[in-house]
């Protein structure tokens, strides 16, 4: 199948969790998505290294939670990177991969979005791309810079209430995190014992 609109689902993904499944499949149709991506990003740029997972239980996990979904995909393009995960290398990596014959929707969090201003060469990358901002019922957009604000698409995601902060809180405090995520991503924190401590 010919790929002409590609999601790119980009994220730490520590863990991946419902509400980031029930957003890709939500951009997936309402942007007409031949395929959704998912890059776990190896070290965000905005974040010390040692605060996150394991970047391999990341992706595991990743793949774990998107094996039933045909139109799921996941790389490991940044997680093969060196050095910080910077969004444009990673979306110039797919144009190149297409021939450029794709037009690319880079999805996330719009918390992330709020700090683009500061992210590396983010206006030549707004150029590249069609942002696509999820967002938590109640969060104000308002304070989006107004030079990305007019080329982002927002999303209101009910199932974002689930957040992974929220995951690593719950495991640590040992109460359930049972339908917050795919029942094979919960085997897998609990065999592997991550978030009991941090
Ligand atoms: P993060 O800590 O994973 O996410 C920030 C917020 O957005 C969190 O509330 C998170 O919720 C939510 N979120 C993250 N990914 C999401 C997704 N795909 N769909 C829906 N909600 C999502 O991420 P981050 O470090 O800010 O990075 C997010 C993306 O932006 C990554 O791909 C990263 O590489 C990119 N980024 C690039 C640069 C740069 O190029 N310089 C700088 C910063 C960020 P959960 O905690 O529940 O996931």
């Amino acid at each position: 199948m010919s790929i002409k609109r590609l999601g790119i689902m980009g994220g730490v993904f520590d863990p991946i969790h419902c509400g980031h499944l029930f957003t890709a499949e939500e951009a997936r149709i309402e942007f007409k998505l031949d395929k959704v991506i998912f890059v776990p990003c190896r070290q965000p740029a905005h974040k010390r290294e040692n605060d996150i997972s394991d970047p391999e239980d990341r992706y595991l996990v990743t793949v774990l939670a998107t094996s039933n979904n045909q139109f799921f995909k996941v790389s490991k393009v940044e997680l093969n990177r060196p050095g910080p995960s910077y969004s444009i290398d990673t979306v110039k990596e797919f144009l190149k991969k297409y021939h450029h014959g794709v037009k690319i929707f880079f999805i996330t969090g719009a918390d992330a979005f709020l700090e683009v201003d500061s992210w590396y060469k983010s206006e030549e990358l707004i150029k590249l791309c069609q942002f696509v901002a999820a967002t938590r019922p109640g969060y104000d957009l308002n304070k989006l810079d107004k030079k990305f604000k007019k080329n982002i698409k927002i999303m209101e995601i009910p199932a974002l209430s689930i957040s992974s902060t929220d995951i690593r809180r719950r495991v640590r405090e040992g109460k359930s995190i049972k339908y917050l995520l795919p029942q094979e991503v919960e085997e897998y924190i609990y065999k592997k014992g991550l978030y009991r401590k941090m």
